[in-house]
């Protein structure tokens, strides 16, 4: 009787003695991580995974039949996996929802400048980061230009390593007395790309220079830049961290960890009949607006071709979904932000997490009791390893997720996910058992 009165957490690693399969499942999103460090990335990694899985690019203009299996590939930077189900009307849809963009440096439009020597790249932030984190960190280019005769240029993988520079400490006496938020302001994040001047040029050699070599390589010019998306990302390789090996440290976790689970999830459901839908989004990280994000129409568009021969709002009231996103895991170094007994705890399952939001649950869909019972009965009957964490103390800040732009199409949501130390640093840390049991528990969710 008493081991059932109290609600206690179970650590993945300790109730599977053998830990091959769980080490096997992190080996594969490592890799993953390392090729994949912006969403238009991802959706080529997952798009490509899924049609050797025998998913077919969605045609809106055909009916979808019981058992086909599509992705719905927008603008290159969200996309949608689904298979589909008997009766979409009587069972719903249960979906997966998480984002593959993650906070990064961002180029402004007319970047390239020089000043005594130095050629560099201004940029603006994207997402929230820490700024002084960015200083003094190796950093990779990525993105797209499309230039004046329409042609795209790509710049992933292009082996160049670029950086912005810190104060050394000796002269930083000013500087160390600033605040954290102060001490590296958002126009000073300028990326060093170049020292060598053209001989020919009067002015701007430098600049110049590097403009050469851009348009030697991509036949672009500075006018390309203006519409081009470049972004900088930490070149820090994905790997294991720790004498056991049991957490993998890596750029971009958040919200990846979640989109990677979420579609090895859906990549080995058995079929259930059940209608499964799961959608990997882009601009979470600045609010889910715009043509990618989650609040964009496009995703009604994939719900209506579901709904074809049936009424919308019927299935949404009878479907479910996971808001799929990381949570703050409990950090011994920083333990006055969490309450501890309300805390992801590293290597206990994914998190469920009723309410995000700030300052009075604001910003956040709540999710109900029966929702909340559905979801963890789920796991408990399923033997699912999951634990209940909140996003931090009452009032010490706070932070949202796509869970409320689900809910309020009138889908139960809840949230969940893995826990994080260092969310949102340019290299964050998460637990490999905490990778393997979310596969899990979002396969028996999508195949329930
Ligand atoms: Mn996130
Ligand atoms: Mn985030």
């Amino acid at each position: 009787m008493s081991d059932n009165l109290i609600y206690k957490k179970k650590n993945v690693f300790e109730e599977n003695p053998v830990h091959d399969e769980i080490f096997a499942v992190s080996d594969r999103y490592i890799e993953f991580l390392n090729t994949c460090k912006t969403e238009r990335a991802c959706t080529r990694y997952f798009v490509e995974r899924a049609k050797k899985n025998g998913f077919k690019a969605l045609d809106f203009k055909e009916k979808l039949k019981p058992g086909d299996r599509f992705y719905a590939l927008n603008r290159d930077k969200s996309v949608f996996f689904g298979i589909m189900g008997n009766e979409p009307e009587k069972d719903g849809i249960h979906y997966c929802a998480a984002h593959i963009d993650s906070p990064r440096l961002d180029l402004k439009p007319q970047p390239l400048c020089e000043d005594s020597g130095i050629a560099m790249l201004k940029t603006h932030y994207y997402g929230g980061i820490k700024k002084y984190q960015w200083t003094a960190l190796p950093l990779q280019m990525e993105g797209v230009a499309v230039t004046r005769d329409g042609k795209t240029v790509d710049f992933s993988d292009n082996g160049y390593t670029f950086c912005i520079t810190d104060l050394l400490p000796h002269l930083a006496s000013e500087q160390a007395g600033k605040t954290l938020g102060k001490a590296i302001e958002g126009e000073d994040l300028r990326i060093i790309c170049g020292t060598i001047g053209e001989q020919t040029q009067e002015n701007d050699k430098i600049k110049y220079n590097v403009l050469k070599i851009l348009n030697e390589r991509y036949g672009i010019t500075e006018r390309d830049l203006i519409s081009a998306e470049i972004s900088f990302v930490p070149q820090l390789p994905a790997s294991s961290v720790g004498f056991d090996k049991s957490l993998i440290g890596a750029y971009g976790h958040d919200d990846r960890i979640c989109a990677w689970t979420a579609f090895e999830a859906l990549m080995s459901a058995a079929p259930s009949g059940r209608t499964k839908l799961v959608a990997l989004v882009d601009k979470e990280e600045i609010g889910s607006d715009g043509v990618t994000g989650m609040q964009s129409s496009y995703f009604d568009m994939v719900v209506d071709k579901l709904c074809e021969s049936c009424d919308k709002h019927l299935v949404n009231l009878k479907s479910k979904c996971l808001s799929a996103d990381v949570n703050a895991a409990f950090d011994p170094i920083y333990p006055s932000v969490l309450d501890k007994q309300n805390a992801s705890i590293l290597g206990c399952g994914p998190t469920v997490t009723k309410y995000t939001g700030a300052r009075g649950k604001s910003g956040t869909s709540d999710a109900s009791a029966e929702t909340m019972a559905y979801f963890t009965n789920l796991f408990d009957n399923k033997e699912i390893i999951w634990q209940s964490g909140l996003l931090g103390k009452v009032d010490a800040g706070g932070g949202g997720t796509v869970a409320k732009y689900i809910a309020n199409r009138n889908v139960d949501t809840v949230d969940i996910g893995v826990g994080l130390l260092s969310m949102h640093a340019p290299y964050e840390i998460a637990s490999k058992a905490d990778v393997y049991e979310t596969v899990r528990a979002f396969r028996v969710f999508l195949e329930d």
